[in-house]
């Protein structure tokens, strides 16, 4: 059976000869079958990633910017040509549909592409003359070993928003990608060592808890991303701050679409189905709500009702079709849970997709599509991330009701608003409590050289993803004040007073 193992000085770490970790399965969603066996780090394997990275910490940090960025567009070019490997990965052992797994690489793409221009971002600022012959500069320097600790629905994507960033600083990075889906982070390790990348710059180790404890604890790290679920979120926050590192920690989501009466309702309902279903829902920008303003509640639902039964589900690599499987048998269970409670609970079930099941692969993690309407505030449906193919629609008679529901979730990812109305549009891009609005876009992911994040229990830390609040994440501000007096100054003796401006 294939081995997935550590990433460690520029090669693969012999699992089997150390040290404290174990091993875990990677499954195949639409088979479940198990396809492979992936090293599960203790605090040694911790250990060497981190003494690899301190140590080619030295010589990165003070290699020239040019020789980093001639790195990174080459890097660029591998990482283009083979997009279809790193998709068949994540197709293989996240379960989307290889049509999305690409569209995932290209959205990482976007961000190798951001850090091969960093110059102008790194770019210092300088004051001269401000006294005297005093010339004053603010340049920012990197902040030495980064961790990043990602989640399995973008296997490749998430590590991408945030290495490369952090190595075109001049940072050294580990990564510890999700257990569940591994492999696509270790193929693009392998292309940044083929575009010339030296050893220890980027690491990966697998693994859970103890592994990223381990490196939250590290008094070698000085800095940690994280992406993944509200409660790891906030415990990395916490615990990585106690240990005085710099911290971003993006969270889960419940990300709303408010839907007034004006709006055209088949670009709402297409939006919708896109947004909800689309890779199972195991999205963080999903549309997993939508609140129907007043008359557009029956139209709506019944035109996405429609369009929703007619999504084609099927195991990823299938070119056909449009939804993959859901990541574990346990959270398909999970998700199928919710739609139970929803009914218990008062909802109507008008799409119900737990009895679902593809031909020929009956042990995958199936599950059909689901459409949840008039969903109480107070259900569980509604309260939680479901993570899954189930989307909810809440009932609101005015726009004011349902800005009250949108920014009455803990969750403040992203929400969006579709409408013909350029006021209401103007007025929800105001006053919603969220990171990322969408105005008739449904899942409001910023390109690149705009920054990713939420609000509230969606993201911890004051730095956001990419973009230039990337920069300032992986860098520190230094401010360099000089003065080349002329001799007849010095000659005049020294001054006790407290230095002024002149
Ligand atoms: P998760 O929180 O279970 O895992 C994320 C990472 O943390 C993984 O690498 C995992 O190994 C590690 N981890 C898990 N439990 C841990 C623990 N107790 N202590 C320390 N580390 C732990 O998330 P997931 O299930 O892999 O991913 C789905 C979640 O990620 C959803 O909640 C989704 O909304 C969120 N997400 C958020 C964004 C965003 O940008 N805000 C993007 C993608 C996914």
């Amino acid at each position: 059976m294939k081995t997935v193992t550590h990433w460690i000085g520029g090669r693969p770490f012999d699992a089997a000869a150390g040290v404290s970790g174990t091993w875990g399965s990677v499954t195949d969603p639409a088979t479940g079958e198990v396809t492979a066996q992936v090293a599960l780090a203790g605090t040694d394997e911790v250990d060497a990633a981190v003494a690899a990275a301190k140590d080619a910490y030295t010589t990165w940090s003070r290699s020239s910017l040019a020789q980093r960025i001639a790195i990174l567009f080459r890097y660029r070019e591998l990482l283009h040509a083979r997009r279809d490997d790193l998709a068949a990965l994540i197709t293989a052992e996240q379960g989307k549909v290889h049509a999305d797994a690409l569209g995932e690489v290209a959205r990482g793409l976007e961000i190798v592409e951001l850090a091969c221009g960093l110059g102008t971002a790194l770019k210092g600022d300088m004051s001269t003359e401000v006294s005297s012959r005093v010339d004053v500069a603010s340049i920012r320097q990197p902040l030495g070993v980064i961790v990043g600790v990602s989640p399995f629905n973008f296997p490749a994507m998430i590590g991408m928003w945030m290495f490369p960033m952090a190595i075109a600083c001049g940072n050294t990075f580990v990564h510890k990608p999700s257990s569940k889906a591994p492999s696509a982070s270790v193929l693009v390790a392998e292309l940044a060592a083929q575009a010339g990348l030296p050893d220890g710059v980027l690491n990966i180790v697998h693994g859970d808890e103890t592994a990223v404890n381990a490196l939250l604890d590290h008094p070698d790290v000085a800095a940690v991303s994280f992406v993944g679920s509200t409660p790891v979120a906030r415990h990395v926050y916490t615990r990585a701050s106690a240990a005085g590192k710099r911290v971003q920690a993006l969270g889960g989501a419940k990300n709303h679409m408010l839907v007034l009466p004006d709006a055209d309702l088949d670009a709402a309902a297409e939006a919708a189905v896109t947004a909800a279903y689309g890779s199972a829902g195991q999205r963080c920008m999903a549309v997993s709500v939508v609140v129907a303003v007043g008359s557009a509640g029956d139209e709506l639902v019944s035109r996405i009702a429609d369009r929703a039964r007619k999504v084609t589900i099927g195991p990823g690599r299938d070119p056909a079709s449009e939804m993959g499987p859901l990541v574990t048998k346990a959270h398909r269970d999970e998700v199928a849970d919710y739609v139970a409670g929803a009914a218990a609970q008062g909802a109507d079930v008008v799409l119900d997709g737990r009895d679902f099941t593809v031909e020929g692969f009956e042990n995958g993690f199936w599950m059909g599509v689901s459409l949840l309407d008039r969903v109480a505030t107070d259900s569980d449906a509604y309260r939680n991330e479901i993570f899954g193919p189930v989307l909810c629609v809440v009932r609101a008679a005015t726009y004011e009701e349902a800005l009250r529901i949108v920014n009455g979730s803990p969750f403040g990812n992203a929400g969006s608003i579709f409408t013909r109305d350029g006021g209401a549009a103007r007025r929800f891009q105001l006053e919603v409590e969220t990171g990322m609005v969408g105005v008739n876009v449904p899942m409001p992911v910023p390109v690149g050289y705009h920054s990713f994040g939420g609000w509230k229990d969606s993201a911890f830390g004051d730095h956001r993803m990419y973009g230039s609040e990337a920069v300032h994440f992986y860098t520190r501000g230094k401010v360099i004040t000089s003065r080349w007096p002329e001799p007849a100054e010095v000659a005049a003796g020294p001054d006790l007073g407290f230095p002024a401006s002149r």
